[in-house]
């Protein structure tokens, strides 16, 4: 019998949990079941991919530098990465911006429905979680962002996962192992691509688990919507980043065939178990290992290239959540607060939507907090601030969900451009789709 290819495993177990979870969600004790029973499943699978990311990171970078011929090509690979990662960042700004205002799905919303959102989430724990969160961002400098890259002690960097952090350390090492005499580095080099190889094949057993952790995943994640008058109400918004997030893949697979004469197709499916863990965990941070596993043995990316490319991406390119910032403020305004939309708050939009998807963390419901950041850069209202939140919450996870899908192919786009421009982008090691899975 013909053997299930991973990704449509992780479709069924998908769709398996949905169901599962609206049926449940229809039982008094359902929803206490699914958080005590099957919960727990997914958040094991996403603490197994966070334990290996820091690993994988250090790695796979350190050895990609090691093996450098030519060292320039390291300034020449961060420069592009950073242009390209603003570039396109800027281009989903531009995309939202112009469907939101097209479309207009905040003009014309009926005081009922906004008083309704307005009783239901305006003192939510989620709301005021978010508008907490976001006042503790107030209190760092201009350049404390800049200080942040630089570690002070490396065992705390890598205990609280510092991604930043970890990649500066890994690229130091790794310049220092060039720069020492080939004797002494040898060690270490091979010390840490026997690393690489083992936490590479640690992701393919995790990913045994994967079907069975989305279904966890999804069942709860369904348990929590509640209201379905309101979801509908809010489709119009919904729909509008979903069009863009749309957008915005296409525009990646258009980048693919021009840029690299790769198919898109061919990248849409070696890519898609890393898309659809980003859909199930709603965090680029937690599906990163799973993306480099991706880029570097299906898409054909070398390691110095993914393993500075991604780890970088995942946590300053979001193209997804800068696109949704964009389309929420303008939204939120649309219903209640119209005398804000003027051109000059939509280009500072632009500015603040850029450095806010940047300084979203990679998890879930970051660019929630950072949209409060936006906001207040064009002078909304604070007290206007929880009602504007609250406009927004009930959909706030499935997009989120969806953003960070195209923050995941942002990414995974971006390493290949950057490889190609470096010459650095070679033949897949797994031919086979599935073969890395049928070894274990
Ligand atoms: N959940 C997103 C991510 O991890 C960030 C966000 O938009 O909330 O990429």
């Amino acid at each position: 019998m013909k053997k299930i290819a991973l990704h449509w495993k992780i479709i069924i177990g998908m769709v398996l949990g949905i169901i599962f979870g609206f049926i449940m969600n229809t039982l008094e004790m359902g929803p206490k079941f699914i958080s005590d029973w099957i919960a727990p499943f997914g958040t094991i699978f996403i603490n197994l991919l966070k334990l290996i990311a820091v690993p994988l990171i250090l790695a796979s970078l350190i050895k990609g530098i090691s093996d450098l011929k030519d060292i320039s090509k390291i300034k020449t690979m961060g420069l592009r990465t950073i242009l390209i990662y603003v570039g396109t960042t800027l281009i989903a700004i531009i995309i939202g911006l112009t469907i939101v205002n097209t479309i207009q799905p905040g003009v014309g919303m009926s005081p009922d429905t906004i008083e309704k959102i307005k009783t239901k989430y305006e003192n939510s724990e989620g709301v005021v979680d978010k508008l907490n969160k976001a006042s503790n961002q107030h209190d760092a400098g201009p350049l404390q962002a800049l200080v942040d890259i630089f570690p002070s002690n490396i065992f705390t960097a890598l205990g609280e996962a510092k991604m930043l952090q970890v990649i500066f350390f890994a690229l130091f090492v790794g310049i220092c192992l060039l720069l020492v005499p080939k004797k002494k580095a040898k060690p270490l080099v091979k010390f840490f691509d026997s690393l690489n190889e083992v936490v590479m094949k640690m992701v393919d057993l995790i990913m045994l688990f994967a079907p069975y952790a989305v279904f966890a995943l999804m069942a709860n994640v369904i348990i929590a919507f509640d209201d379905t008058e309101i979801l509908v109400k809010l489709l119009g918004y919904a729909l509008c980043v979903v069009f863009g997030l749309v957008l915005m893949i296409c525009f990646y697979l258009m980048l693919v065939k021009v840029y690299t004469k790769k198919s898109p197709l061919w990248f849409l499916k070696e890519i898609s178990p890393a898309q659809l863990l980003a859909f199930s965990t709603s965090s680029s941070a937690a599906t990163l290992p799973v993306t480099m596993e991706r880029v570097e043995e299906h898409l054909g990316v070398d390691k110095e290239v993914s393993g500075f490319v991604l780890p970088v991406g995942a946590t300053v390119n979001m193209d997804g959540t800068s696109l949704y910032q964009g389309i929420a403020a303008v939204f939120i305004m649309q219903v209640i607060w119209p005398e804000g939309l003027t051109f000059t708050n939509q280009l500072v939009i632009i500015a603040t939507a850029l450095l806010a998807s940047i300084g979203s963390a990679a998890v879930p419901s970051a660019g929630m907090v950072m949209l409060v950041i936006v906001l207040e850069s064009i002078g909304f209202p604070a007290e206007l601030l929880p009602i504007g939140l609250a406009l927004i919450f009930a959909v706030d996870r499935p997009l989120d969900m969806c953003r960070t899908v195209v923050n995941v192919t942002g990414d995974a786009t971006v390493s290949m451009l950057v490889a190609k421009s470096l010459g650095k982008l070679g033949k897949p090691k797994v031919k086979n789709w599935d073969d890395n899975y049928e070894k274990v």
